[in-house]
Formats: C-alpha cells, sequence, structure tokens
C-alpha cells in the first residue's frame, strides 16, 4: 500500500501544494507558492509599505492590502 504524500501548505496564504504550480521552501521551514511569488514581484511595483494578506485562498493582485 502506497501511502499519499502528506500535503503541506503555503506559510503565507495557506494554499495546498496540489493547488499551486510551484512550492519554494526556505531553511527556517516557511514556504512560498507561485501565486505568493507572483505577488510579491506585483508588490515591488506598489508604493512601500506593509501587504497584508486576507485569507488562506489564491490572490489576486486586486486582493492586496496596502498600508503605509
Ligand atoms: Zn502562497
Amino acid at each position: 500500500m502506497k501511502l499519499a504524500p502528506k500535503p503541506i501548505y503555503c506559510s503565507f496564504c495557506g494554499l495546498s501544494n496540489e493547488q499551486a504550480r510551484l512550492m519554494i521552501s526556505g531553511m527556517n521551514g516557511a514556504i512560498i507558492c507561485d501565486a505568493c511569488i507572483t505577488l510579491c514581484v506585483e508588490a515591488h511595483l506598489l508604493p512601500k509599505g506593509l501587504i497584508h494578506l486576507s485569507g488562506p485562498r489564491r490572490m489576486l493582485a486586486a486582493d492586496i492590502g496596502v498600508t503605509a
């Protein structure tokens, strides 16, 4: 019997590895998905501030809340 691999989740948005195209893990155990990577790239174009993620789901640029 083969066990299903344990799902892993993005540390930032909660997306699972089954939903994400790509997951990257860091040395301290943090994991980021391709959607959050895209968000980070898009955030680079926004005014300086803090980005707040609103929940565990696939994010769109329109979901980004920016506070100075
Ligand atoms: Zn994510």
